[in-house]
């Protein structure tokens, strides 16, 4: 089967690439590499570069290759900056996944995997965060995505669309060849391993008077190809039926146990400075992946923390500057 995978030069796609190509799967990507890196992308992969605010484009692509199902990753992720320019999400994460769909639908396409998030889950009732969970987007990131998930729900209505919605909880790790190189990075891991590789000197815990065991918030890390086997079972899936998981590890770890896990793998003493909690940070996200564990027989390969920061250490040491060096 072809597929076509967006934002295939990003972190998850690449990986998720990576996974499809050894499942023996056809893939071409789309990217305009603006947070993505050519060099992520299997060489196996086709690669066409190109923006999906451009219709024209979207549609030469599905011409051209006429995939038989999406997997849709390309879009602007972060909830702190959606905070402070909410168009770039509620403008550009909807126009630009409202050109896919459109173009999907019109040239017949009805397999469907949408990248979502946990931070639909703001001000979660219960944990580990369940798919009964009510919604409440905790950002115009959160809602862009949710958004996306009420047009699938219509066009599997309308038009049998089908569609899995995975609702990531936080992504971490590497495979071999592929990982994490933001710009600018963002994310708690890889700043605490820069501190490992002498890239930067400290790292900061964002707020540590949080009601949690140690103070600091804890986030369910799930490893980036577990998530990859997540989308393979969940695209494999959808000819029974259109459906949303929440994908995580259902372990909780906090800043400081990250960065202590951090210390072990790496050996590095990694010093670190408590500041001022970063907004919109709930204490404490976990998911229950029991829906999917259930229904498609998912089990992370790399629950363990340890594991997880060892394969990212394992490429950062690798690629010290990330996909340019
Ligand atoms: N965090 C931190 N220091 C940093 C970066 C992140 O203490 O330099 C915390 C952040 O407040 C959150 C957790 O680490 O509680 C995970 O943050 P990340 O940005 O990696 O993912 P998120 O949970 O925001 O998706």
């Amino acid at each position: 089967m072809k597929i076509l995978v967006t934002g295939g030069a990003g972190y998850i796609g690449s990986v998720v690439t990576e996974e499809l190509i050894a499942a023996g799967e056809s893939v071409v990507v789309f990217d305009n590499l603006s947070q993505g890196h050519r060099a992520a992308v299997h060489p196996r992969a086709a690669f066409v570069y190109g923006d999906l605010a451009d219709r024209t484009a979207v549609e030469a692509l599905f011409l051209a290759h006429q995939p038989a199902a999406v997997m849709h990753f390309a879009s602007n992720t972060l909830v702190g900056e959606s905070m402070k320019a909410p168009f770039k999400y509620l403008g550009d994460n909807i126009t630009n996944g409202l050109n896919l769909l459109q173009t999907a639908v019109a040239h017949g396409v009805r397999r469907f995997v949408l990248s979502s998030t946990a931070n639909l889950f703001d001000d979660p009732e219960r944990i580990p965060i369940d798919e009964n969970e009510r919604i409440v987007p905790g950002s115009p990131y959160g809602e862009s995505k949710y958004i996306l998930e009420r047009y699938l729900y219509w066009l599997d209505r309308i038009y049998g669309f089908r569609y899995a919605a995975l609702r990531y909880f936080n992504a971490a790790g590497a495979t071999e060849e592929r990982g994490e190189d933001h710009d600018p990075e963002t994310h708690l891991i890889p700043l605490v391993l820069q501190v490992a590789l002498g890239k930067r000197e400290q790292i900061s815990i964002f707020g540590d008077d949080y009601p949690t065991r140690d103070g600091t918030c804890i986030r369910d890390y799930i490893h980036v190809a577990d998530l990859a086997q997540a989308h393979i079972l969940a695209l494999n899936a959808l000819d029974s039926g259109s459906r949303r998981y929440n994908l995580g590890n259902g372990l909780g770890f906090s800043v400081r146990e990250v960065v202590a896990a951090c210390r072990k793998v790496t050996g590095h003493p990694i010093p670190e400075v408590v500041t001022a909690r970063r907004p919109g940070d709930p204490a404490t996200l976990i998911a229950s992946s029991s829906t999917i564990r259930e229904e498609l027989g998912w089990e992370p390969r790399f629950p363990d923390i340890e594991t997880i920061v060892a394969t990212a250490w394992q490429w950062h040491k690798a690629h010290p500057d990330g996909y340019t060096g």
